[in-house]
């Protein structure tokens, strides 16, 4: 029996995580001494005779919990990209343990007093910016975590977030349950007309692996809207196919939906807000319910505007084929032909000019270089936590070391759809790590031997997600607490999004879009349609992202014991009370398979992107028309806002760079809704 190879500092480079020592039956153990551990070292601090000092609390604090921490980046990220039944069975187990113990912590009297002590007398302890602001946030979260309220109320919030754990699990896990049973099974090629000849064959390897041999299978994927519905030209399969992405989970979730916002609406009660909303956005930038709505309200109009006239469009072409009006699941459809027919843009035609490597590295790894310097080497000698998923070294323009970057782009059926970037080491001084930091994608396998062709889509991801893993890299704070992307949710997509702004910028698309046979290069004429032709599908993506938007709102401005019963009624009342109602844009996810909101931590913030997505389009036009060479630029980006992380007030990072308030009009304006 080898020892569990969490109980100690993983000895690789980097402190990368020993994962081929890593075994299923290690985690469960690892979080149970991972949470006494902690405890222990926090009665040690409380348990200190002397008083209360910076150093031997907030610091203190600060070094508590390394091997729970170990454990969990490793279990999140495991359980999400390559999960098993025990690995459910485990997540079950602890996330509710883990409600306990954050509220263990937080609710402890005796370390709260120390904190309280030290926080009045803080303009007296001559502590530097960043000590200072930890103090403050520390305070802060005591406070938002029920440090003063009784004990009844106490124990109260105690049994309302174990509660709330447990039923995000079961949601999660439910959706995943709901994808896999819902998936189309189709019984002929015929009826998946319009499908690449690629997909079809792809439809046929799911059908098997799946237990459907003969037949075919299309998966569905997380959003609302699938790919397929794009290209399959038979009405009723594209029919049956939204159908089953729109219905799926609604009898499990709908009652887990309910009871989560109601719990949540009670909580934020208890802690002195009048909805879940309101004690969200209280520690996001947006700061007040008020500011999030006024922009989701400015939005509406214009982008339901736009939407309409798309239809109208769409509707021109679809009467060709007798279609009198657009329905949900006819609008990817002729989306597409509209672009073919006005634009001139065809995404089939795309796709070989995305290939996975050449984008990885001549797009994405080359615009880090532009940008700021960075080079990339692939170290095949450290093993990821999936064959699949590589690892690469990442060295600053004068060869020094900087951190590592794992990419695991691929679908698999034991992966959570969707994209996320992960932090599997924060970088630290006090603690002296260094970043490693992950991203996961879902793009499908090539056949054996062929190359892996992304879509346009799948490649504006990639950028994405390597823009988060950038923010990781970069983090240069003391403290944990504040590194890389550890700032509010409606400020951390802001860099993952300015880092899409590579993919179409001319040197770089030029060095990456490369078709993979030819070698000849996408020519900047069709890059020009093609942008045109992204302008054209606004309408539709900012209403079903807002349609999204206003829902994670309803569900969480609802006050304290309004009673929800019919989760298909309050989505409808909820939209159609926004004025976001259009029948033929159905939400990017409905309440039943809208994880962000019920299962991970973007309940009430699901605003983020679009309030990130004002600083990105504000920042963008600063890159662009600062007059300074890129890499300056990125330079100035780089130490100003993403080395910062949460060290300082993100807002001021973001005048730190722009040199004023962020403004919306390079929103408006890239969203055609001014
Ligand atoms: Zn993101």
């Amino acid at each position: 029996m080898t020892e569990n190879p969490f109980f100690r500092p993983s000895t690789l480079d980097y402190e990368l995580p020993p994962f081929a020592e890593i075994r299923e039956e290690h985690y469960l153990p690892a979080y149970e001494r991972g949470m006494a551990e902690q405890l222990a070292e926090i009665a040690a601090i409380t348990a200190d005779g002397n008083p209360p000092t910076f150093e031997n609390t907030l610091v203190a604090l600060e070094r508590t919990g390394e091997l729970l921490r170990r454990v969990d980046v490793v279990f999140r990220n495991q359980s999400s990209s390559d999960t098993t039944d025990v690995l459910d069975e485990v997540e079950a187990k602890v996330s509710p343990l883990l409600a306990v113990h954050h509220d263990a912590i937080h609710l402890d009297r005796a370390l709260f007093a120390r904190i309280e002590e030290l926080y009045r007398t803080r303009d007296r302890l001559g502590l530097d910016p960043e000590s200072l602001r930890l103090l403050e946030r520390r305070y802060g979260a005591f406070e938002r975590s029920g440090a003063r309220l009784g004990e009844a109320e106490q124990a109260r919030l105690r049994g309302l977030n174990a509660d709330l754990a447990a039923l995000g699990t079961t949601f999660q896990q439910n959706v995943n349950a709901a994808n896999r049973a819902s998936a189309l099974v189709l019984d002929s090629a015929a009826e998946l007309a319009g499908l690449s000849e690629d997909a079809i064959a792809g439809a046929a390897e799911n059908a098997r692996v799946l237990g459907h041999e003969g037949r075919y299978v299309l998966s569905l994927q997380n959003t609302s809207g699938q790919p397929a519905l794009a290209q399959l030209t038979d009405r009723s399969v594209r029919e049956r196919l939204l159908a089953a992405s729109l219905g799926r989970g609604i009898e499990e979730n709908g009652p887990i939906a309910i009871r989560m916002a109601g719990l949540r609406a009670e909580r934020a009660e208890l802690l002195g807000h009048p909805s879940h909303a309101a004690y969200v956005v209280a520690d996001e930038t947006a700061g007040t319910v008020e500011a999030v709505s006024a922009l989701l309200a400015r939005l509406v109009g214009p982008a339901v505007a736009n939407a309409r006239r798309e239809a109208a469009e769409l509707a021109r072409v679809a009467a060709a084929d007798g279609v009198e009006e657009i329905a949900a699941h006819d609008w990817a459809y002729y989306s597409e032909k509209v672009r073919q027919e006005s634009f001139q843009v065809d995404a089939a035609v795309l796709r070989p000019y995305f290939e996975l490597e050449r984008v990885l590295r001549d797009g994405v790894f080359f615009a880090a270089n532009l940008a700021y310097g960075l080079s990339f080497t692939e170290r095949p000698d450290l093993t990821a936590h999936h064959p699949d998923a590589r690892v690469f070294e990442v060295f600053e323009e004068d060869g020094t070391a900087l951190g590592l970057f794992i990419g695991d782009f691929h679908a698999r059926a034991s992966k959570r759809g969707g994209a996320w970037m992960d932090s599997l080491v924060e970088q630290s001084e006090l603690t002296g790590q260094r970043p490693v930091v992950l991203n996961n994608l879902n793009i499908p396998r090539a056949a054996p031997g062929e190359p892996v062709l992304m879509s346009w889509d799948e490649v504006r991801t990639l950028f994405h997600e390597f823009g988060h893993a950038l923010h990781g890299l970069f983090s240069r704070v003391r403290y944990p607490l504040f590194s890389g992307t550890a700032v509010p949710r409606d400020f951390v997509e802001f860099p993952s999004q300015v880092n899409e702004m590579w993919m179409v910028r001319p040197e770089v698309l030029a060095n990456y879009a490369r078709h993979h046979g030819t070698g000849e290069v996408l020519s900047p004429e069709l890059v020009e349609r093609i942008t045109a032709a992204e302008g054209f599908g606004q309408g539709f993506r900012t209403v079903e992202y807002l349609a999204a938007t206003l829902l994670d709102w309803a569900w969480h401005t609802v006050p304290r014991g309004e009673e929800i019963t019919d989760v298909e009624e309050f989505e409808a009342r909820a939209l159609a009370a926004a004025g976001i109602a259009v029948d033929a844009v159905p939400p990017r996810y409905r309440t039943a398979y809208f994880q962000h909101i019920f299962a991970s931590g973007y309940s009430a913030a699901y605003y983020a992107y679009i309030w990130s997505e004002v600083l990105d389009a504000d920042t963008v036009q600063w890159f662009e028309g600062n007059g300074r060479p890129v890499r300056e630029s990125g330079e100035v980006f780089r130490r100003e806002l993403l080395a910062r992380g949460f060290s300082r007030d993100p807002l001021e990072s973001f005048r730190a760079v722009v040199g004023r308030a962020p403004e919306t009009g390079p929103l408006l304006a890239r969203r055609g809704l001014l």
